[in-house]
C-alpha cells in the first residue's frame, strides 16, 4: 500500500463533485487541468516502445504531444469527410497494442460529438487491455446533453474514462483545475503516480464554489447557446461553410471569393478580434471561433461581414 498525505488528492473536491455528479468519490480524479490526466493516463496504460495510442485527426494537440514524450507511438484516423466522428473505424485500426482510444465528444475543433450510445457501443467491443478516454471538455454545451454525455453510463463499464474540465463552462481556465471518472481501479492507480498537491488550494475552493454556483453556470451556457445558434447563422448568411457545433465555438471555411482563412484572421486581428487559424490542425482552409456574449459575437460577425465585402 502506498503511503498516502492526508490532504492529497483535493479531498473536499472530491466529496463535491461526488454530490454534484452521482458518482461514488473513488471513482474522481482532480488534476492540474485535464491536461495531467490525458498525460498520466497516457504513462499508465501505455509501455513505451510497445503500445500505441489511438486518436482522430485532427484532435487536440495534448494527445499526441504527451504520447511522443513517453516515447509511446500515436496512430491517427481520418474524421469523415463532413467531420464527423467515424466511431464505427475504430475497430479495424485497434489491436492488442492499442493501450488507449481517446475520443473528443464534443470534438475540437470541430464540434461534432458523438452520442452516448454510440461510445457505449465502442466500449463494449474493444479488447480487454484497451482504455477508452471519453474527453468531455466541451459537454456542458451540447444539447441534450444526456444524449451526449457518457458520464452517467460509466458505472457500467469498467474500460471508460471521462475527462471534464473547469477551463470551459465554469471559466476557470488560468486556475488549472479538470478531473477524471473512472473505474475505482484506475483511478486508484492515478492517484499513485500523480504528484499529491498537483491541485493547489485556491484552484480546489474555486471549483468548490463553481459547483455551487449554479446561476453562473446557467447564464454562461445558456448565452454560449443563443451566440452560438446566432453566430451559426451570420456565418451561413456570409457565405461561408459552417459545422454543426455542440461546443462553445464554431468551425468555418470563408468564402472562396474572398480572402483566405489565414488573411481573415490577420484582418481580424488588426481589429482587435482574435479567433484561431487551424492550420496546427492540418486544415488551413478553416477557422475556429469562439462563442462570446451578444455583443462580442455582433462585432466579431460584422468585422467578418467587412473583411469578406471588401477583402
Ligand atoms: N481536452 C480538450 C479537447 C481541450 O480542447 C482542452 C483545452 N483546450 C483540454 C482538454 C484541456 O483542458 P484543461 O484546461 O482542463 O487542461
Amino acid at each position: 500500500m502506498a503511503f498516502r498525505y492526508p490532504q492529497a488528492g483535493s479531498p473536499r473536491l472530491v466529496s463535491a463533485l461526488s454530490r454534484h455528479l452521482g458518482v461514488p468519490r473513488d471513482t474522481i480524479v482532480a488534476g492540474n487541468g485535464s491536461d495531467e490526466l490525458i498525460d498520466l493516463l497516457i504513462r499508465i496504460k501505455a509501455r513505451p516502445g510497445r503500445d500505441h495510442v489511438l486518436a482522430f485527426r485532427p484532435c487536440f494537440s495534448i494527445y499526441e504531444v504527451q504520447s511522443r514524450l513517453c516515447g509511446v507511438e500515436m496512430r491517427r484516423i481520418a474524421l469523415e469527410q463532413d467531420f464527423s466522428l467515424p466511431l464505427a473505424a475504430i475497430m479495424d485500426h485497434v489491436d492488442e497494442s492499442t493501450a488507449i482510444v481517446f475520443v473528443t465528444s464534443p470534438d475540437n475543433p470541430s464540434g461534432a460529438a458523438a452520442t452516448a450510445d454510440e461510445i457505449a457501443c465502442l466500449a463494449g467491443v474493444l479488447p480487454r487491455g484497451t482504455l477508452l478516454v471519453v474527453d468531455e471538455a466541451y459537454v456542458d454545451f451540447a444539447r441534450p446533453m444526456e444524449r451526449y454525455s457518457i458520464l452517467p453510463r460509466l458505472a457500467q463499464h469498467d474500460n471508460v474514462a471521462v475527462l471534464r474540465t473547469f477551463s470551459k463552462a465554469y471559466g476557470l481556465a488560468g486556475l488549472r483545475l479538470g478531473y477524471g471518472v473512472m473505474p475505482a481501479w484506475l483511478a486508484d492507480l492515478v492517484q499513485r503516480v500523480k504528484l499529491p498537491f498537483s491541485v493547489n488550494l485556491l484552484a480546489e475552493e474555486a471549483g468548490i464554489a463553481a459547483l455551487e454556483d449554479e446561476v453562473f453556470y446557467r447564464a454562461t451556457v445558456d448565452t454560449t447557446l443563443a451566440g452560438r445558434s446566432f453566430l451559426a447563422a451570420e456565418l451561413a448568411r456570409l457565405g461561408c461553410r459552417v459545422l454543426p457545433s455542440q461546443a462553445n465555438f464554431l468551425m468555418f471555411e470563408p468564402p472562396a471569393s474572398g480572402p483566405a482563412a489565414q488573411a481573415v484572421f490577420e484582418r481580424l486581428l488588426r481589429r482587435g478580434i482574435i479567433i484561431r487559424p487551424l492550420k496546427s490542425y492540418g486544415l488551413p482552409g478553416f477557422l475556429r471561433v469562439s462563442v462570446g456574449n451578444m455583443e462580442e459575437n455582433r462585432v466579431f460577425a460584422l468585422a467578418l461581414e467587412e473583411i469578406l465585402a471588401h477583402g
